[in-house]
């Protein structure tokens, strides 16, 4: 049986009410979802890796950073790498250094008792290069955090999926803020890295709930599973919805790759 891990992603002030600048309108009630998750023996996750927004001043998803473009428009841009893409335009948010890049203290506290077993990704931390997955930042002691690298990583998510190969996790469970953008893109990666992946929707909350719908078909389509669906008919509470997918075989991608890669 492979190992699991919880993903918890970006539940940060600036994503948080009453003061974020980017809030999530029923965010406050992702942490102590999140919590009971982490209680002890309920779910027996193997590792956990927590997510963080942490962009440095003048960001290129800022629109500030773009004079006489309004926030919530799209703009065509050129990243750091040289890659055109579409940027929605956002408010300030998840400075370095400031409270609303904070992850939420009540998490901070329950997480930082795990030691070895829980990691920090940073994301979107170089000035001109945008990321929503948090298979796109660096990784990092969650306890004791390193500073941003220096120069820019072509390919961030190698790192992370390598160690959490390494580590014999086969299964992740992705939560936090935003549904229909870092949570989504995260699982996405995540199923594209082949891992079995879930999203616990009771663990997330959207910006638009009609986006995540969206979001959540799409991954739906490609193989992963959103437990606890709301506006779906359900036969188990998405607690025993949970616990039954964590305990099912092994049935994905990744032992293939063992196989062919020849590690037992
Ligand atoms: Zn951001």
């Amino acid at each position: 049986m492979g190992k699991t891990a919880l993903i918890i992603v970006d539940v940060q002030g600036d994503f948080l009410p009453p003061d974020g600048s980017l809030m999530v309108p029923a965010g406050l009630l992702v942490a102590p979802t999140i919590l009971d998750l982490l209680k002890d023996q309920k779910y027996n996750w193997d590792y956990v890796v927590v997510s963080q927004d942490y962009h440095p001043t003048g960001h290129i998803s800022f629109a500030s950073s773009h004079p006489g473009h309004k926030v919530f428009s799209d703009i065509e841009l050129k990243d750091g790498r040289g890659i055109l893409y579409e940027q929605k335009l956002w408010p300030d948010h998840c400075v370095q250094g400031t409270k609303g890049c904070e992850i939420a203290p009540e998490l901070v506290a329950k997480l930082s008792k795990r030691g070895d077993t829980v990691k920090l990704v940073r994301k979107g931390w170089h000035k001109d290069v945008e990321a929503y997955s948090a298979f796109d930042g660096y990784m990092t002691d969650f306890n004791n955090p390193a500073d941003p690298p220096t120069e820019i990583d072509y390919q961030p998510q190698r790192k992370i999926v390598q160690w959490l190969r390494e580590q014999g996790v086969t299964k992740v469970v992705v939560t936090g803020l935003a549904a229909e953008l870092c949570v989504s893109h995260t699982a996405l990666s995540a199923v594209a890295s082949r891992f079995q992946t879930a999203v616990l929707q009771p663990a997330t909350r959207a910006l638009e709930d009609r986006d995540a719908e969206e979001q959540w078909d799409k991954l739906c389509a490609v193989g992963a599973r959103v437990i606890g669906r709301s506006n779906r008919p359900r036969t188990l509470r998405w607690e025993d919805e949970l616990k039954q997918w964590l305990a099912a075989e092994d049935a994905g991608a990744w032992p293939d790759w063992k196989k062919k890669n020849g590690s037992a």
